[in-house]
């Protein structure tokens, strides 16, 4: 791979080149300048390039990269997407790459834009040839927004691989465990009227009270039945989170809404959740009438659990000296998991510098990365270790 720059190069190449994804579309760059920039020095490297188009946008596409062929194989994969950065609060150019206090400064450093340079360089030295099974490099759009990148994957079954890394900051510790996410709105429609006689309307913000009620004894039920000490809050969670109804003291609330956050563990299905969210809240204003309605605010993240037997949770726990831990924040890696690959997130940056200003990746996290990622590949596509 003589072309290709040099790891420096590479992680400059990629934060200068702006992909933040955002749901507000003033805001939205789309990724497709680093997939072929991703594109270019893969396919130099030998890597058969496979651009997919996310369907209705033509700013975003994920990239396939195969070195090798055959089934097994090691997927080692990322986001190519940013948050957008707080105009004014950073001390370096987000967009550019600032070496300083033995970090490396620009946003996406750590999350998550220096991980396909270190993979890069990790397959430096390989050719097609010395593959017993496929190396993959995986990049998506829209993590940081609505997972389109992956969901395509799923809807394409693509890639097919046993064993997958993805690189999001977890500081070089494995990660198989994190739980799930669902935003949900629930809007309550009465009837206004005159506030001096409660017969002249129906009050959804008085239905809404109930509503509340059977949501915290459902909460009360759902923390009794699921328990995960794996997790710094073990169980699950749902936070009334924003609330809005009525308008005046003297007429009756015709309308309210409110939107909660719903964080299951793993084991718990997001659409068994939501059926059960309605059923519960039809029944309590069943005969009041008031009509609801329900919105999802986002589409849910499934809970992320990897089996800790898992070769690839084993290899990682072996090359790390650390345990499989779970964490708070969600990835990619359940969807990987439906694809049929075992996932760990495990990658070089910290979490508590992704999405802030000055973002940074430490320098001494490079090599080490280089090390652990060169030792997985070897693993398994290259010796096809007989314990995996
Ligand atoms: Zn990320």
């Amino acid at each position: 791979m003589n072309s290709t720059p040099t790891l420096l190069q590479m992680i400059e190449a990629l934060v200068c080149t702006p992909s933040v994804s955002s749901p507000d579309a003033s805001l939205d760059q789309g990724n497709l300048a680093v997939i072929e920039q991703l594109a270019s020095w893969l396919a130099d490297a030998g890597f058969s390039i496979e651009i997919m188009p996310l369907p209705g946008d033509s700013k975003k596409a994920n990239l396939i990269a195969t070195l090798g062929s055959g089934t097994g194989g090691l997927v080692l994969s990322g986001h190519t997407d940013t948050v957008p950065y707080d105009e004014g609060k950073w001390r370096y150019n987000p967009f550019s790459l600032t070496q300083a206090n033995q970090r490396l400064y620009g946003l996406g450093t750590s999350d998550m834009k220096a991980f396909f340079a270190l993979a890069i360089e990790a397959s430096r030295e390989l050719r097609a040839g010395d593959m017993q099974e496929p190396l993959i490099i995986l990049a998506t759009a829209d993590e940081e927004t609505s997972m389109a990148g992956a969901k395509a994957l799923v809807d394409r079954r693509m890639p097919q691989a046993r064993h997958a890394i993805i690189g999001e900051p977890t500081g070089l510790k494995p990660v198989n465990m994190h739980k799930g996410m669902m935003m949900e709105a629930i809007h309550l429609q009465g009837r206004s009227g005159h506030s001096s006689d409660p017969a002249l309307g129906n009050s959804a913000l008085e239905a809404m009270y109930s509503v509340i009620g059977a949501l915290r004894a459902w909460r009360d039920e759902l923390q009794q039945k699921h328990h995960n000490a794996c997790f710094a809050v073990p169980v699950p969670t749902l936070n009334l989170g924003h609330i809005h109804g009525g308008d005046n003291p003297n007429r009756i609330c015709p309308e309210c809404e409110l939107h909660i956050d719903l964080r299951p563990l793993p084991g718990m299905d997001p659409q068994q959740l939501r059926q059960e969210l309605r059923h519960r809240i039809l029944t309590v204003l069943h005969d009041s009438g008031i009509q609801a309605s329900f919105v999802a605010l986002l589409d849910s993240v499934p809970a992320l659990q990897t089996p800790a037997g898992a070769a690839i949770v084993q290899l990682a726990e072996k090359l790390t000296g650390h345990s499989p831990e779970a964490v708070a924040f969600a990835t990619e890696a359940p969807y990987l998991n439906q694809l049929g690959m075992e996932t760990v997130v495990l990658g070089p940056g910290d979490i508590a510098q992704a999405h802030q200003p000055d973002e940074y990746l430490a320098l001494e996290r490079l090599a080490p990365t280089i090390e652990i990622l060169t030792q997985m590949i070897n693993t398994i596509c290259i010796r096809r270790d007989p314990l995996l």
